[in-house]
Formats: C-alpha cells, sequence, structure tokens
C-alpha cells in the first residue's frame, strides 16, 4: 500500500502546475457563474417547478437566459424536454437542415450516437441532407486545409466536436483550436452554420465555442453543466434566430420558447450549474492523476498528464479484455451507488459495438460522475471521465494501480 501511496505523491508532485492552472480556470468560471445568479436575483421563487404549458416560466426562462450569458450566446433552450446530449444536437441538424442542404463533419466522423442520426435508419441522408466529413491531421485535431477545401462546397452548416468522444484516432480540441475552425469557416462564408457538440468540453476553460464566433453549442445536463446535481436534460445556446428556429421544431411552429414546463424542482438544476465549475476541475484533476500513475505502471493514455485537455474525456489503452473488465469492475466497485453490481459488455442504443461501463453514479447514466467506457473493438481503450470530487478519483486511482502494479501483469 505504501508503494502505491508515495506513486500518488510522486504524480501530485508532477501536476502541482497543471492542478494550479485547473484551480485557475475553476475559478475565474465560478466567479462569472456568481456574478450570474447575482445579476438575474436568482432567489426561492425560481425553483418552483412549472406546470401545464409552462407559460411565463420564470425559472426556466432565467436558467435559460444564465446559460446564454455564460456561453456567450444569444439566447438559450436549457429543458427537461430535451433528453440528452444526442436529442439536443438531433434537434439542431433535424430544424435547421432541409433536403439538398450539404453537412460538413469537421474533423473526422462525430460521435458515436450522431453518426445514426445522419447517415442511418430515419437519419438526415435519408431525407435527402448531403453529407461528408473532412480529415483529422496529423496531430490528431483538425485538418484545417482539408476544411478550408470542403467548405469551398458551401455547406448549409458544419458540425465540430470539442471532445474527442469515445474515438482513438482524435483529440480534443482546445477553445483556441476551435476559434481556428470556425474562422476557417467564416472566412469562406460567414453565413455558414457552425454547430459545437459540446459534450464534456464546457468550463475546461475559461471561454465558450459560442464567445469565439460558433452559431450554436449544445451538450447534456448530466455531464459538465449540470454539476452532478442536475436530474437530467439537455441545452442548446446560439444565435436567436437560429434558437427560435429549434424551438419551433421542438415544439410547434410559432410556440417555440414560451411553451414546455420545468416539471421538476429546478433547485438542482440552479446548484447544479452554480457548482458545475468547480466539478469539472475536480474531474479534470482525476483525469490528470490517472494518467499520470498510469503511464508510471507502463500504461499508454492520452492526453498525457499534463497535457493541455479540451474536455474531461482520459483514454487509456487495455493489453487484454480481461484487464479491461478488471479495470471497469474495479471502476463500478469503488461507486457510491451500485457497487455490487458487476458490469458487463452489452448492446447500448445508439452504439455500433457492444460497450461495458461502469456507472455506479446518483444520476443515471451521468459521466460528469466518475464513470468509465469501453467499446468492444480494437485496439481496446477505455475511456474514464467525471469526479464530483477529486478525493473520489484519487481513491480510484489507487485501486486501479493495484491491478497494474502486480508482479503478475502482463
Ligand atoms: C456524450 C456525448 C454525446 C451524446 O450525449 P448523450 O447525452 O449521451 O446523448 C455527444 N457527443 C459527445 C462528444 C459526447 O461525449
Amino acid at each position: 500500500m505504501n508503494t502505491i501511496n508515495d506513486l500518488l505523491h510522486e504524480q501530485e508532485e508532477n501536476l502541482r502546475d497543471v492542478f494550479r492552472s485547473i484551480d485557475h480556470i475553476s475559478y475565474e468560471n465560478q466567479s462569472r457563474m456568481l456574478d450570474m445568479f447575482r445579476q438575474h436575483k436568482v432567489s426561492p421563487g425560481h425553483f418552483a417547478p412549472g406546470t401545464g404549458y409552462g407559460y411565463n416560466d420564470l425559472g426556466r426562462d432565467t436558467l435559460e437566459s444564465i446559460f446564454a450569458q455564460i456561453y456567450g450566446g444569444e439566447d438559450a433552450l436549457v429543458r427537461s424536454q430535451l433528453i440528452s446530449g444526442t436529442h439536443a444536437l438531433s434537434t439542431c441538424l433535424f430544424s435547421l437542415l432541409s433536403p439538398s442542404d450539404l453537412l460538413i463533419s469537421a474533423c473526422g466522423r462525430p460521435y458515436d450516437t450522431l453518426q445514426r442520426i445522419i447517415t442511418g435508419k430515419g437519419g438526415l441522408t435519408e431525407k435527402g441532407v448531403l453529407y461528408c466529413e473532412t480529415a483529422i491531421a496529423g496531430d490528431c485535431g483538425c485538418d484545417l486545409e482539408a476544411l478550408a477545401d470542403a467548405v469551398q462546397q458551401r455547406p448549409k452548416m458544419v458540425l465540430l466536436q470539442r471532445s474527442r468522444g469515445y474515438n482513438g484516432e482524435r483529440r480534443s480540441l482546445t477553445i483556441n483550436e476551435i476559434e481556428a475552425v470556425i474562422e476557417t469557416v467564416k472566412k469562406v462564408d460567414p453565413a455558414i452554420i457552425v454547430l459545437v457538440d459540446n459534450c464534456y468540453g464546457e468550463f475546461v476553460d475559461t471561454r465558450e465555442p459560442c464567445q469565439v464566433g460558433a452559431d450554436l453549442a449544445a451538450g447534456s445536463l448530466i455531464k459538465n453543466p449540470g454539476g452532478g446535481m442536475a436530474p437530467g436534460g439537455g441545452y442548446i445556446v446560439g444565435r436567436g434566430d437560429l434558437i427560435e428556429k429549434v424551438a419551433d421544431y421542438i415544439v410547434a411552429p410559432g410556440l417555440g420558447k414560451e411553451i414546455g414546463p420545468s416539471l421538476y424542482d429546478m433547485r438542482s438544476v440552479y446548484q447544479g450549474v452554480f457548482v458545475a465549475p468547480h466539478v469539472v476541475g475536480e474531474a479534470l484533476k482525476g483525469a490528470a492523476l490517472m494518467a499520470g500513475v498510469l503511464s508510471s505502471l507502463g500504461l499508454s493514455v492520452s492526453p498525457a498528464s499534463t497535457e493541455i485537455r479540451g474536455d474531461i474525456v482520459q483514454m487509456i489503452d487495455m493489453p487484454n479484455r480481461k484487464t479491461l473488465e478488471q479495470f471497469a469492475r474495479t471502476v463500478q466497485g469503488f461507486s457510491p451507488v451500485d457497487s455490487h453490481v458487476r458490469p458487463e459488455f452489452g448492446a447500448m442504443p445508439g452504439y455500433e459495438y457492444e460497450i461495458i461501463m461502469a456507472a455506479g453514479t446518483f444520476v443515471q447514466g451521468s459521466s460528469i460522475e466518475l464513470s468509465c467506457d469501453a467499446p468492444l473493438r480494437e485496439p481496446l481503450r477505455v475511456f474514464f471521465q467525471g469526479a464530483l470530487t477529486y478525493q473520489h478519483a484519487r481513491r480510484v486511482v489507487a485501486e486501479l494501480a493495484k491491478l497494474f502494479i502486480k508482479p503478475d501483469f502482463q
């Protein structure tokens, strides 16, 4: 046990500057968040659940105004009626793209669940939307030259994913890189809509995609922006005219943002959003420690412990299926909920491969809470993310280290 403690301490020493810069970003974002709450005079009345049509739902409208400002948009939709990140993104795509419009996914294939929405049964291409993807660059970021060429075809929309997702071929994009991608697109035609899949990227930096020129950004409330407390929902922020179109599509033409009751107690959403900048910092520190400790034990990780991160996802290469299963079972076994459950590979809706998931979470499937996922495909890789507290991540890293420190580890 001593050796593992030494190992953790050693890595924490190495990460001192990294942790300091994470603290700095959390502080900036927390300060801005606090200012928003003060500016909007948030009070207990905002937490009451709206009912019926939800006309003049103060809690919902104020929350949407806070989201719009914090993410640099003109307007926002933050709704329990948006079930997930996939639903929020799918809604943006279906409401804004018409037959014969071209959609370009910059930086390779989009996230697994979006591929089905775009090219699968009932997807966009079946409805006549044209679609192509541009290349991943040599450094695993976005190939700007390939993108500059592709946008000459005048797409209606460019889809850009901030996180790596569960993709080992690409990495996450920093906010500066997102800015460069958007500049590349807008230089050809400012009317091209840039939609950023912001999942796992929120509050990792002090700026958000709409603050560097994105027209829309969308994500899930059971990831970063819900702070581990929001019981569910999704958000879309961005240009006012586009948000109006998306809202009309979700509800009905002409009804748009005016209706849609919050239905549940909004306190947990407000509280979750408020603590999100801190919780994201905890998750980032946990990921960095995981990378440092496991790479020191000979595993291949991405990003490296001290690399600049664009999302909260930590990828770790696994030597074989058995070790991968042990990894997931350790993460599950050291979770606060369902620690006695044994994860197995199985089919998941929206995913092409069988997946093993460890999610001993308070909110079902919440991945701002400490969790990991791995698709059953070669090369075998596990994607770890989230932690409500750094200390929880640290404890799990200590347990995982035991798996790899054993003399019989191959
Ligand atoms: C999680 C995720 C999604 C989908 O979000 P869900 O809420 O799981 O539907 C989309 N894109 C990326 C990059 C993600 O990480």
